[in-house]
């Protein structure tokens, strides 16, 4: 007798099933043709004999989706143990699972699950579970060796972000312990160097730390780590580089798509650009120019960029092209460089352009600016165009701009405020910082900043070692230190419920929109009506307060010029601090009703390092500790007034660097509540100490 699985003839005559077995074999038939098939045997031998795998295959070859599902079939998800694959960004966690359950015709939260911060959709039953690299490290807290998984894929690891280079840093530890422990690090970059010469490195724990149960010397000798590199591109990619650089690449990258829209073969369109604003701007003038057209050469512009919901992702990723249909732009920020797979991109237009957000520690400022991308990112962008034919890229840059590029973009990890990576690394029992092996070793001055500023926080003491109760609890929050100071002392200064909606409010993007010159008066009326002198923080709150008593609809926030889905998402997020507060902290949030001086003080304590003092004379700012001179946002309640001090909790660069997020305060609050930073104390008995980094 045949059994069912060989039968698919039968099944096939079944009318019921005919369709669900029809998707079923055309995607079994799509992944047996995926690159990655042909080198499965090779992957599951390498993980018998090897500790670490790194694996490099271009974008995709099936390593995201199919990996999981290979060591799933080989067994290694066997006795409740999961295979865990992470991800740089929430929104590919969630649509890669969602792929992958497909793929394997379960539903979504089951045997294959996602994670991210504030959103668990796994089972008891899921054995792959996609995460977010950041919320693996937090893992580390409940279970320090991880015991949960056998394998651990760390995907996108040539994006060399902060929470993939801490994750590797932290693994390699966990490992140590644990020799069953498998870890694949899968690359869409040939540069594998780094991760190599890392994992293989020799033990440096002392002794005394080294895994005491027994080790046999072959399992020792399995303490190794090897590298397979699967097969280049799928079809070649066309290069076009412009002859003369462009003063415009928002101009250039319309004329550029409805040049290709006119002149090439039918295929869609993927173009890069740096942020939300100009997605938004040439997908409405591509629509403008769709508008105008006949049906038969219309196009579709479509936008993607992290914070999309489910409704605008579908038409990118569920897509099956037939003859005839529109040809889709895709009009996309950095996100579409890598991790997630667009379907039927067969045109790329390269802006060569990345927004990145770099960290000066002698100003102590992060900003956010365009930067010319790297030869890598170019050539990652390159290949999304060659995956379903020969495609071409369209550069928007000179071959010269492209010779000039850095090779590679700096780590992460090496331009970052490093505040928040110190205390989550002191929180796991990792103190001696100096010794601590990085993948790439930050510059020293980070790390002294950051610890400098932990110490001012109280969160390490001069040791450097947590301090009981502030520290340890705001390593186990998941924001920066600074916001979990504030909630935490908002006990003392009985503020909570104030200070946990202003904590909310600085996690959302901009909750004013400004709208186009001719509504510019309703727009500064509106502001009005929720606007105090004491700043913008207390303004948010007003605005929160508002929206919580309305009918909370778009059409209520749209006429105040409110963005209604920041709103949400600030709602959401103070729900999930108050959870935290009450099961960490206190049982009682107390309001400080109409005491702004009390909640004022609280938010000085964790945003004291970034107090500025007016300038009447030119109304300017100037930082009190620092040598900075910046200037009050336009879009801040004390524009255009002349508060005497005030602390920020944003810097904005656009024309000059902008103080974001006002809250006016009095000189003699720092001589109250932060002298030993700004040296206000007669006796100075620790105010030039720094903590210890061993
Ligand atoms: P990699 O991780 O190596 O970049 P992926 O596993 O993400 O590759 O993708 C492998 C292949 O699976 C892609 O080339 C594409 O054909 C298909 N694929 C992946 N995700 C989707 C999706 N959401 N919709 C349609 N096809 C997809
Ligand atoms: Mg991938």
């Amino acid at each position: 007798m045949k059994s069912m699985e060989q039968n698919n003839d039968n099944q096939a005559e079944d009318g019921d099933h005919y369709s669900y077995n029809f998707h079923h074999l055309r995607l079994e038939g799509e992944r047996s043709r995926l690159p990655i098939a042909k080198h499965r045997d090779a992957i599951l031998y390498s993980l018998e004999r090897y500790n670490t795998l790194i694996l490099v295959a271009p974008t995709g070859s099936g390593k995201t989706t199919q990996l999981p599902q290979y060591l799933d079939a080989a067994g290694w998800a066997a006795e409740g143990r999961r295979i865990a694959i992470t991800q740089p960004r929430r929104l590919a966690a969630s649509t890669v699972a969602s792929r992958v359950a497909n793929e394997m015709g379960v539903d979504l939260g089951r045997e294959v699950g996602y994670s991210v911060r504030f959103d668990d959709v796994t089972s008891p039953v899921t054995r792959i579970q996609f995460l977010t690299d950041g919320l693996l490290v937090r893992e580390l807290y409940r279970d320090p060796l991880l015991s949960r998984y056998s394998v651990i894929i760390v995907d996108e690891a040539h994006e060399r972000s902060l929470a993939t280079d801490l994750l590797l840093a932290v693994l390699k530890k966990v490992q140590q312990k644990r020799l069953d422990l498998r870890i694949i690090i899968a690359s869409a970059t040939a540069d594998v160097e780094t991760f190599r010469k890392f994992f293989s490195a020799p033990i440096s724990s002392p002794a005394a730390h080294r895994p005491r149960f027994d080790q046999r010397p072959e399992d020792l000798t399995r303490q190794s780590v090897t590298a397979l590199h699967l097969g280049g591109r799928l079809f070649p990619v066309d290069v076009e580089y412009l002859t003369t650089p462009t003063p415009d690449y928002l101009a250039k990258t319309l004329s550029t798509v409805l040049a290709i829209h006119r002149e090439e073969l039918p295929g869609d369109i993927l173009v890069f650009l740096t942020g939300r604003d100009e997605v938004e701007k040439v997908v409405s003038q591509l629509y403008t120019f769709s508008e105008s057209q006949r049906s038969a050469s219309r196009l579709v512009a479509l936008p993607l960029y992290a914070g999309l919901g489910t409704d605008d992702l579908d038409p990118i990723f569920n897509f099956a092209a037939e003859p005839g249909s529109p040809r889709r732009v895709i009009v996309a920020t950095n996100i579409a460089e890598t991790s997630l797979t667009i379907p039927n991109i067969t045109y790329v237009v390269d802006c060569g352009f990345v927004k990145l957000k770099t960290y000066h520690p002698h100003n102590g400022w992060e900003r956010l600016g365009v930067t010319p991308i790297s030869q890598a990112s170019a050539n990652q962008r390159a290949g999304r165009a060659g995956r379903v034919r020969p495609g071409k890229v369209f550069r928007l840059y000179t071959e010269a701009s492209f010779s000039a590029m850095a090779p590679h973009t700096v780590p992460e990890m090496q331009r970052s405020d490093l505040a928040p990576t110190l205390l989550l690394l002191k929180a796991l029992g990792i103190h001696n910082l100096a010794k601590f092996e990085f993948l790439s070793p930050p510059p020293s001055q980070l790390m002294l900043k950051a610890l400098e500023f932990l110490y001012a926080l109280q969160v390490i003491d001069l040791k450097g070692q947590l301090t009981v109760p502030l520290g340890t609890h705001l390593a186990e929050l998941p924001t920066h230190p600074s916001l979990g100071k504030m909630i935490f002392e908002s006990v003392k200064f009985k503020c909570t419920q104030e200070i946990l909606t202003v904590a909310a409010m600085i996690s959302i993007k901009s909750v004013f929109f400004r709208p186009s010159s001719d509504q510019l008066s309703a727009y500064e009326d509106s502001i009005r009506k929720f606007g105090v002198e004491e700043g913008d923080l207390l303004t948010y709150i007003n605005v929160f307060n508002a929206y919580q008593a309305s009918p909370k609809t778009a059409k209520w926030c749209k006429r105040r010029f409110l963005n209604f889905q920041e709103l949400q998402r600030a709602e959401s997020t103070r729900r999930q601090l108050k959870a935290y507060f009450h099961s960490h902290i206190g049982s009682a949030a107390v309001s400080c009703g109409r005491d702004t001086q009390s909640l004022r003080k609280c938010i000085l304590t964790a945003y004291f390092h970034q107090v500025a003092s007016f300038n009447d004379f030119d109304g300017s700012l100037q930082q009190l500790r620092g040598k900075e001179t910046l200037y009050i946002h336009p879009d801040s309640v004390l524009f255009r007034r002349s508060p005497k001090m005030l602390l920020y909790t944003e810097v904005l660069h656009t024309t000059k660097p902008f103080a974001r997020h006002l809250v006016t305060i009095e000189p003699e609050w720092l001589t109250e509540i932060v002298p030993d930073y700004y040296q206000l104390r007669t006796a100075r008995p620790s105010s030039s100490a720094m903590p210890m980094i061993g």
